[in-house]
């Protein structure tokens, strides 16, 4: 690949699509080109066809597409066919049109028959039935290969496909209800840490067997593809080895640090037994996985934001105060913590507040690189949770005796900051954002386009008079206090 020329990635915000885009700028691209589904559907022909004409990128990766776990491919079913036929045929066709000269396809190992044998080999595709629940998703998958075989065959397009095997690493999906089994178990094991729930329960015996593969090993064996593959038909990319899902809990039990058991639900089914990919014709063409998979969880479990996976809130400004405190409440009592009051009359919305004894758990998980010894000793914290409404804001205040730290755990929310009564520009938080309000700094929460969520903890400033709740100055009120 040349790296001056333009690259298109589709899907660039996606696991698979975000890791290609770290790939491509480590390697010294700088000439990449994305868009959003809002920006651009990839759905829609025409809206492909033009931006194509616009754009002309030489290189595109595929990596938009509808995906989802079991329950989702099951239940929509015919969103599942449509949107991922529509995709393939309006990038490639437009790819093939507008002169792309390389062009990858990526697929999924769903695409193989379900009782083809073990490892799966390239040569299977099309060898017997597939699996029934995801049938829609994986011909759709099947369509793009033979899409690009079909455009190689009469036009001469340089067009490939690649079919990972289960990928996890950034960006993954760790929403219990969605979510692939290692982010699961990742999330699982960290929240009973927090919570010292003495065992985890995992659903069946735990003996079928999965092959996993760190998506930037993906993104590298991709790069390395459009480097070195130029045929029609497909090649596997995974590691070649596979690990019993009882072994993978046992790993990463022992990176998250639980101590305690993990039990079976035996009332749950076991998958199917095995599903490996053959990954000799990669081995072949001269490229092998990199990272170890202990390595791998080491660093996602190192690096995810362990606070925004657990709220999963829906928090648009369309939700009715009610229904934003009955969930924010279930939220804080599903960590294991304890609600002793609440005040829901605020005028900017209102918050909740914990006993002093959930303090030191308060802030392991919502506060985890903070050094404890700052709060050792005081016998109020006051950990509360917030909840400040759509474009509503708080009074600009400021405190003698703490400093206060916050973070943004559910939606979104802004701040203004200020070391004078004189205001500064307001400035969004991200979910997951921790900011320290040092003791004088002027300060104000507001919230934006919708309900925002977040922790606080008091950190004393002075230990011979610790602060209370009189230690707060209104510079300005508009509720008249
Ligand atoms: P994600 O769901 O993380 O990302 C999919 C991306 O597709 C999103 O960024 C989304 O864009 C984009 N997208 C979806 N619909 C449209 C649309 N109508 N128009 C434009 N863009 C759209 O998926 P992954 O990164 O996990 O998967 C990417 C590819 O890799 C898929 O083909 C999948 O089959 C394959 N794969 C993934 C595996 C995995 O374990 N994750 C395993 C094997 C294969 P936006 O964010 O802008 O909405």
């Amino acid at each position: 690949m040349d790296k001056n020329k333009k690259v298109y990635i589709a899907g660039h915000r996606g696991m698979v699509g975000s890791a290609l885009m770290r790939k491509l700028r480590t390697e010294g691209f700088d000439n990449i080109i994305t868009r959003t589904s809002r920006e651009l559907d990839l759905r829609n022909q025409q809206a492909v066809e033009e931006f194509f004409q616009k754009e002309k990128p030489d290189y595109v990766f595929l990596a938009a597409a509808k995906v989802g776990g079991i329950l989702a491919n099951n239940t929509y079913r015919a969103e599942f066919i449509y949107d991922n036929l529509m995709i393939e045929a309006n990038v490639i066709h437009s790819a093939y049109n507008n002169g792309t000269e390389k062009l990858m396809f990526l697929g999924s190992s769903c695409i193989y028959p379900k009782m083809a044998p073990q490892p799966l080999k390239e040569d299977y595709l099309l060898t017997g039935l597939l699996e029934p629940t995801n049938e829609p998703y994986a011909i759709a998958k099947i369509s793009g290969i033979k899409m690009c075989d079909a455009y190689r065959a009469q036009y001469g397009s340089n067009f490939i496909s690649v079919m990972p095997t289960n990928l996890y690493g950034p960006n993954d999906n760790y929403d219990l209800k969605k979510s692939h089994v290692l982010p699961a178990l990742i999330r699982k094991f960290h929240e009973a840490k927090v919570k010292n729930a003495p065992h985890v329960m995992m659903w069946g015996t735990g003996s079928p067997k999965r092959e996993f593969l760190h998506v930037d090993d993906l993104a590298a064996a991709c790069y390395y593809l459009m480097e070195n593959y130029n045929e029609e038909g497909l090649v596997n990319i995974g590691t070649g080895e596979d690990i019993a899902i009882i072994d993978l809990a046992r790993m990463v039990k022992e990176v998250v640090g639980y101590k305690g058991e993990i039990q079976h639900d035996l009332t749950k089914p076991d998958g199917t037994p095995r599903k490996l990919m053959d990954v000799g014709k990669l081995r072949d063409l001269g490229w092998t996985a990199g990272i170890s998979l202990e390595e791998g969880i080491r660093s996602v479990y190192e690096n995810v934001d362990k606070v925004s996976w657990g709220t999963n809130l829906n928090c648009d400004a369309s939700v009715a105060k009610e229904e934003m405190f009955q969930s924010a409440n279930d939220f804080l009592t599903r960590l294991g913590f304890t609600v002793e009051s609440k005040d829901e009359n605020r005028p900017w919305g209102g918050f909740f507040v914990l006993p002093e004894s959930d303090a030191k758990d308060f802030i392991r998980y919502f506060f985890p690189d903070v050094d404890m010894k700052d709060f050792e000793g005081y016998s109020k914290l006051s950990p509360k949770l917030l909840l400040v409404a759509p474009e509503k804001r708080l009074s600009w205040q400021y405190h003698h005796r703490r400093s206060e730290i916050w973070r943004v755990v559910g939606g979104t929310a802004g701040i203004v900051v200020s070391d004078t009564d004189e205001q500064t520009s307001p400035r969004d938080l991200s979910l997951g954002e921790i900011v320290e309000l040092e003791k004088g700094q002027r300060h104000r929460l507001f919230g934006t386009s919708g309900w925002g969520l977040v922790a606080e903890i008091w950190k004393h400033t002075d230990a011979t008079e610790p602060s209370d709740e009189e230690d707060i100055v209104r510079v300005q009120d508009d509720f008249g206090r």
